[in-house]
């Protein structure tokens, strides 16, 4: 298998792509809090760069757009126009669209945008078998590079390293032979992904020893379930998703606000910062976050007043707060925690580290009790309860923004069959590779639940009803196709899906669901196996 990209073009491309995301989100949250000189002065400097990184790489679409930001920065800087401001916002839209397009590469910004960029390597000596594997793989939008011979295995090692490497036990030739390379890897620090093995002639509890002190977390006896081998590399990169928390934040400073925000965007958290603390119940309805920083001192009101009132709300009840303020009495902080039912008390000025370790802290634990309320157990997906609260959030938003939303009903076709041919264990194989397909082909934005036993709901916020019925005929071509494995028989299945968008003037949630259900049992009655949309008539 070949790769069009070089490594080298792959490394260049994203420098500047990464540099125009930089740019996009600082510019956001600027323009959250407000221009000066001293942060328009900031984000000329980081245009400077992207203008560097683009014509160091001959990127001319980025340069282009970078030049024309930076004609208006300039502007803006010497005259201080403020009309100036709305031709600075067209233009990074302009760099926003190529960045999105080049970050896709060659997909639109409807279709799936896939989770994982690097490659899995097979170092399979069985090349049909690896053939099969990585086809299989690919249904899931993930790419692999099959590798036959340890040379091969070496010389890609060397250029870069893959999601994870899935390697025979043999793979050198001999017993454990794949084994000792790995902890040959692993003794020169050169380690730095997850691996599987695979062994084909049964195994004994030696090998096995050896293949876990290697640091491997998963081993397969004969073949690999692809669907097992998606939810392990889940796993392994779980803890890059321990950071992906979404951070309130409300400090009527605007300076310590922005440095906060930057503090919260280098640990690569989600952040939102305000100023206003008449704004808070809009923003939580708004951004859901997993956690408020609120400043203790305010201007017409307290932190612990306002985290008495967010309390008030029952979906509220348990987020973490953390109360921030210059107050060093500890008697006068644990007051305020008690009053106002925060969870941690920071003093100012704040160590940006201890601010990190504070809110993953709290955010983790915070999480896994809300996993246990609002996930269902078996697929790690939105129950049916919160699918439709998330539902009802993305309709209110979607209403405000005039944005477009699609909602699908996805339903497995003929799944009592499944069960009664090959047993209840096997059908909820099935639904959970569906569940991880779904995951793995939908953008990070969309909202996947399990709506009931074999039957799955997706909200699509910003998707036109032609892309939903793009993205989902899509996802059921390649859906079909992934062999679903019974012991030794492989047998496949499909599903049907009903779509409904939003229109102008619908507040009621229920009604989408309503009119998804009624495309859906369109579908069914049609032969299953497709999509449809809700026209109105059906
Ligand atoms: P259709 O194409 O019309 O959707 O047919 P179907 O057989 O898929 O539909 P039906 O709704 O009649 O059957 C769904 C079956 O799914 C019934 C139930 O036993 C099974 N089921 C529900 N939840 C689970 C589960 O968690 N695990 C397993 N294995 N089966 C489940
Ligand atoms: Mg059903
Ligand atoms: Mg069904």
């Amino acid at each position: 298998m070949t790769d069009s990209n070089t490594p080298t073009k792959n490394a260049q491309v994203s420098k500047a792509t990464t540099q125009s995301r930089r740019l996009i989100s600082t510019w956001q949250s600027f323009n959250k809090i407000g221009w000066n000189s001293d942060n328009l002065k900031q984000l000329s400097l980081i245009n400077q760069r992207l203008i560097g990184y683009a014509e160091r790489y001959q990127d001319e679409d980025h340069l282009t757009v970078a030049q024309a930001i930076d004609t208006v920065l300039s502007q803006l800087i010497t005259s201080n126009q403020t009309s100036e401001l709305e031709t600075l916002t067209q233009r990074v839209r302009d760099l926003a669209k190529i960045t999105l397009r080049k970050s896709d590469q060659g997909n639109t910004s409807s279709t799936p945008q896939l989770k994982l960029r690097k490659p899995i390597y097979l170092a399979i000596l069985d090349a049909a078998y690896a053939d099969k594997l990585s086809r299989q793989l690919s249904y899931f939008g993930l790419q692999c590079k099959i590798l036959s011979t340890v040379n091969d295995l070496e010389q890609h090692l060397r250029i870069s390293h893959p999601a994870i490497l899935v390697m025979d036990v043999d793979f050198a030739g001999t017993n454990d032979s794949g084994i000792d390379f790995v902890e040959n890897l692993k003794s020169q620090s050169q380690l730095t992904f997850p691996v599987s093995f695979i062994s084909k002639h049964g195994c004994n509890l030696e090998t096995r020893l050896k293949a876990i002190r290697t640091g491997s977390k998963s081993f397969y006896i004969d073949s690999v379930d692809p669907g097992q081998l998606i939810e392990n590399i889940d796993v392994e990169m779980g803890d890059n998703l321990d950071n992906d928390y979404r951070v309130l934040v409300l400090d009527d400073s605007r300076s310590q606000a922005h440095f906060i925000d930057t503090t919260l965007r280098k640990a690569k958290m989600t952040a939102k910062v305000i100023t206003d603390p008449l704004l808070i119940l809009d923003t939580l309805d708004e951004f859901q976050p997993d956690l408020v920083v609120l400043d203790m001192y305010m201007p017409g009101c307290t932190g612990s007043e306002l985290a008495n009132i967010i309390r008030q709300h029952e979906k509220w009840v348990s987020m973490p707060i953390i109360f921030l303020s210059a107050e060093d009495d500890i008697n006068k902080q644990l007051q305020a925690m008690s009053l106002g039912g925060g969870d941690d008390f920071l003093t100012k000025p704040i160590n940006p580290d201890y601010l990190i370790r504070t809110i993953k802290n709290r955010g983790k634990r915070a999480k896994s009790l809300l996993a246990l309320m609002i996930r269902d157990s078996l697929t790690g997906l939105y129950n049916h309860t919160h699918t439709l609260h998330r539902l009802d959030s993305a309709v209110q938003n979607a209403q405000r923004e005039n944005n477009q939303l699609c909602f699908a009903m996805v339903d497995i076709d003929h799944f009592k069959k499944v069960n009664d041919t090959y047993g209840h264990p096997i059908g909820d194989k099935v639904i959970k590779s569906l569940s991880l397909f779904l995951k793995q082909r939908l953008r990070k934005s969309d909202i996947i639940g399990r709506y009931g036993g074999e039957e799955f709901a997706v909200v699509l916020p910003n998707t036109s009803a032609t892309d939903a019925v793009m993205i989902f005929n899509e996802i059921l071509a390649k859906f079909r196709k992934i062999a679903q494995s019974a012991g030794e028989k492989d047998f496949y299945v499909s599903f049907s899906c009903g779509i409904a968008a939003l229109t102008p003037g619908m507040t009621d949630s229920p009604i989408l669901s309503e009119l998804a259900d009624k495309a859906l049992y369109e579908a069914k009655h049609a032969g299953r196996n497709c999509v449809r949309l809700y026209s109105g008539t059906n």
